[in-house]
């Protein structure tokens, strides 16, 4: 397969022209046409010589991906729908908020860690998105909200991987387009406005330091490992302290004085009593961040629910009191379904999942663990009735509870 250009870092970039005998600052005039000028024709290269354009037109390919469904919100957000070349779907978000504005970007279609509160969780894995896909949103997004206008080019302000996917499950292809986001040569954001969000693959983030000093954002979503565990399986694997643990490690390597931000989704009747804010506050006492509640975001495949605006606010209340910055996200595009958490790709796959959830439900009604008892059977047959499903046993008793 030919490498397509528009997902080759600057130093990748400068390797091709390398091999092809030709001068490094052809590396730099190409990345200025494809990701600050828009430009993915190589004819419309007009500094770059006809014999050259000749010899890259044999050898490479320059794509973006295809955009299939683009759906306007009320609240002036913006949702586009991808088709990736493994032929699966993803999304991204553009939220303009004031002077800022910010794109939410897809590193996986769907995800494996199945995070029982996630739409994209419920999905399954589908594939991972090369770096032209990934920086490939940056690139459709500047076409479809400036036209590569240089003039409106600080629309896109912000980018945030919090799409679909686990960005540290999809590791390289990740920290190659984060590059581009933040290469001059390219997209030019500072670091402190890109940002991987990531729900805690630890030896990633280990290693994170070695390619990158953008901004981290951890999903915690739980004080302890035991509610963690039900509701995150990958802390089964890497548990709380181990991630913060790493988290103080990749941010001791940054040369200036950011925090990570500290992901809580608020889910009622979970993680939302003021027992949690408290535990919350005494478990990061030492590590300096910010805190963002984001009340959780409902979709169809889910039988959690958001808590009242009261319960959020109090929760918060603890947090400040205890000395930390808390935010909260407020909910943007949600009639368009692109609010966190609710990023799912396409009808179809909607359909897919059903069934594979029916299915599932249909077997835990076999396989239904004793201690789960009636409660159990019986929510698995509800499930099976609707074509829900709980992710894991577990959902069953955080649900009932
Ligand atoms: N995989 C990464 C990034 C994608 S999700 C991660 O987990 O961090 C971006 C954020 O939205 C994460 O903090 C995630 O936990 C949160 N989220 C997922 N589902 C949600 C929902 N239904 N409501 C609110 N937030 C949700
Ligand atoms: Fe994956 Fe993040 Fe969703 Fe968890 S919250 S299932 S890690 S996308």
């Amino acid at each position: 397969m030919k490498p397509n250009l528009l997902g080759l870092s600057r130093d990748k970039m400068k390797a091709l022209f390398f091999e092809l005998g030709e001068k490094p600052f052809r590396a730099q005039q190409v990345m200025r046409w494809i990701h600050q000028r828009g430009v993915l024709d190589l004819n419309d290269m007009t500094d770059i010589s006809k014999v050259l354009r000749g010899k890259l037109e044999q050898l490479v390919e320059i794509k973006a991906p295809n955009v299939v469904a683009d759906y306007p919100s009320e609240d002036g957000s913006h949702k586009w729908v991808i088709e990736v070349a493994s032929g699966s779907r993803v999304e991204m978000v553009f939220i303009p908020e004031g002077s800022r504005g910010t794109l939410c970007v897809s590193s996986q279609a769907g995800c494996s860690l199945d995070c029982g509160f996630c739409a994209t969780g419920k999905q399954g894995w589908n594939s991972n998105l090369t770096v032209a896909e990934i920086a490939g949103q940056v690139w459709l997004a500047r076409a479809q909200i400036d036209g590569f206008n240089a003039a409106a080019q600080r629309r896109i302000s912000n980018v945030v991987m919090m799409g679909m996917g686990e960005p540290l499950m999809n590791f390289e292809p990740v920290m190659d387009a984060v590059s581009l986001m933040m290469d001059d040569w390219a997209y030019g954001l500072s670091k402190r406005k890109v940002t991987i969000s990531t729900s805690g693959v630890v030896p990633a983030i280990r290693r994170m330091k070695e390619y990158t000093d953008a901004s981290l954002a951890v999903s915690l979503h739980a004080p302890n490992d035991e509610l963690r565990s039900r509701i995150m399986p990958i802390n089964k694997k890497y548990p709380i302290a181990d991630l913060i643990d790493a988290v103080k490690e990749y941010m001791a390597s940054l040369k200036d004085k950011r925090v990570p931000v500290i992901e809580y989704t608020v889910i009622k009747g979970v993680n939302d009593h003021r027992q949690h804010a408290r535990e919350l506050a005494e478990l990061l006492r030492t590590l300096p961040c910010k805190i963002n509640l984001i009340p959780f975001n409902p979709f169809s495949l889910s039988d959690y629910r958001r808590p009242s605006d009261s319960v959020i606010r109090n929760f918060r209340v603890i947090l400040q009191r205890a000395g930390f910055t808390v935010t909260v996200r407020t909910t943007r595009a949600d009639d368009i379904g692109a609010a966190c958490g609710q990023l799912v790709g396409d009808v179809e796959d909607l359909t897919r999942r059903q069934e594979r959830y029916a299915r599932r439900a249909e077997a835990m009604q076999n396989e239904v663990p004793e201690y789960y008892g009636q409660i159990g059977i019986e929510r698995a047959q509800i499930l099976a009735s609707t074509g829900k499903a709980a992710t894991s046993a577990d959902d069953t008793l955080v649900l009932g509870s």
